[in-house]
């Protein structure tokens, strides 16, 4: 049985300690609010198609790991995204693409991921990319790569499904002013 989103956040959070993480718009910012809220995600509202972009700028201005927890529907709006992330290669950044083959916050229309490999795309950009389904593999990379010095790209399969949960409940400004509190001493010099 495939697992879904929020259980592939909560798996993710498990092993998060103080990285950065950006979150797509929807439901996975509202799942992993509920999952762990802390003042180092950044729960995006709005820019769908850009969680990949905006992780990779952290990244690339910052020393600390940068995780940037991106849909399918999402990436799909934004491949480019993924060829600049093969040209620049941080060694501190983590796409996390949780693959539902849809749209799911906005009711589970078909992405193409039903026919188009994620996966196969970040490889030939020249990026390490691994695809994964199954539980115990997942804990397995998503630890390798959190200790890995280099861009890394997790294809997680899960099945569509939005958990019941509630709006993020924080004002705009205060995600930002937050988030931006809780980076600035990782910034490049
Ligand atoms: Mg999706």
């Amino acid at each position: 049985m495939l697992l879904r989103r929020i259980d592939a956040i909560r798996i993710l959070m498990e092993y998060i300690r103080d990285e950065i993480v950006v979150c797509n718009i929807g439901f996975p910012s509202r799942e992993l609010y509920h999952i762990k809220d802390r003042p180092e995600n950044f729960y995006m509202l709005g820019s769908m198609g850009l969680c990949s972009s905006i992780g990779l700028g952290l990244a690339l201005s910052l020393n600390k790991k940068v995780i940037a927890i991106e849909g399918d529907g999402s990436l799909l709006m934004n491949l480019g995204a993924l060829s600049t992330i093969g040209y620049t290669q941080p060694n501190n950044f983590m796409l996390y693409i949780i693959d539902n083959s849809a749209y799911g916050s906005t009711g589970n229309q078909k992405t193409h991921t039903v026919n188009t490999s994620l996966c196969g795309i970040a490889r030939a950009c020249g990026i390490d990319a691994v695809e994964v389904s199954q539980e115990e593999n997942l804990r397995r990379i998503i630890e390798e790569a959190l200790n890995d010095n280099k861009t890394k790209v997790i294809v997680v399969k899960v099945e569509p499904y939005n958990e019941k949960v509630e709006n993020v409940p924080l004002h705009p400004m205060y995600i930002k002013f937050r988030f931006m509190e809780s980076i600035k001493r990782h910034r490049k010099s």
